[in-house]
């Protein structure tokens, strides 16, 4: 598997980086972009171009041999809203013996000791959240299980009004440190997540097309070969 960060500088070499990988047969390929500078207009405008000619390399990818090397390109596993795993199937240790629900919190929450949001996530230490995880679990847990997409917002809208909202996937950690409060997610990230969703849209609806003409093909020579056997 290789894993790939494009930035605004280097957003130019996405689809050709990716064209590479699959003329090398790598079958598992995930990119992501780096969000902790912001994205500037001229910036998006490339990375809109960059996920369109990526759309289409997959789609010729596809066509050929029924593969979609992109992890973020297949599809998932239905629908539904993308929530933070952190907290609900992991838990992390510090070196400082510290329980957090990911390891990006203690990270995001560095020298912020006094402030509600700490206390807010913070599980304690090991040797007390040993002692006490029965309450303590479930009273900081309910804190993470707010981290759902269809509770933030941007500066334009609530996400949960959003038609992108089942296709948006956002670290709310990452998001938060481009130095936005928790939750609300900045322009620019937002442009990014509606311009893949908008993508990966077009190539599911070009591949069930493809898909339908072929099942129509399949059909067409199955009753050619009937009416010959008919005809015997
Ligand atoms: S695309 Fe933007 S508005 Fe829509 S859910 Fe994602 S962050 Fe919110």
């Amino acid at each position: 598997m290789v894993n790939s960060v494009f930035t605004p500088q280097s957003v130019d070499s996405l689809s050709k980086s990716i064209q590479l990988l699959l003329d090398l047969g790598v079958p598992e390929i995930n990119f992501a972009f780096s969000i902790l500078e912001p994205w500037k207009k001229a910036s998006l405008i490339k990375l809109r171009n960059e996920i369109k000619t990526l759309r289409k390399i997959l789609l010729a990818h596809y066509n050929k041999k029924g593969t979609i090397p992109v992890m973020d390109f297949r599809d998932g596993p239905g629908k539904g809203i993308f929530y933070c795993a952190a907290g609900k199937d992991r838990l992390v240790v510090t070196p400082d013996e510290e329980i957090w629900g990911c390891q990006l919190f203690p990270e995001y929450l560095k020298g912020k000791e006094n402030s509600g949001e700490f206390k807010k996530f913070f599980f304690g230490t090991l040797d007390r959240f040993i002692a006490n995880y029965k309450n303590i679990y479930p009273r900081i847990y309910r804190n993470y299980a707010w981290l759902s997409t269809d509770n933030y917002s941007t500066t334009t809208m609530d996400c949960y009004l959003c038609p992108e909202l089942e296709y948006c996937q956002i670290c709310p950690i990452n998001a938060a440190f481009t130095g936005s409060p928790l939750g609300k997610i900045p322009g620019y990230v937002c442009e990014i997540q509606k311009i893949k969703a908008k993508e990966k849209k077009e190539f599911r609806e070009e591949k069930s097309k493809r898909k339908r003409g072929l099942q129509k093909e399949n059909k067409k020579i199955i009753i050619h070969k009937t009416t010959q056997m008919d005809n015997l």
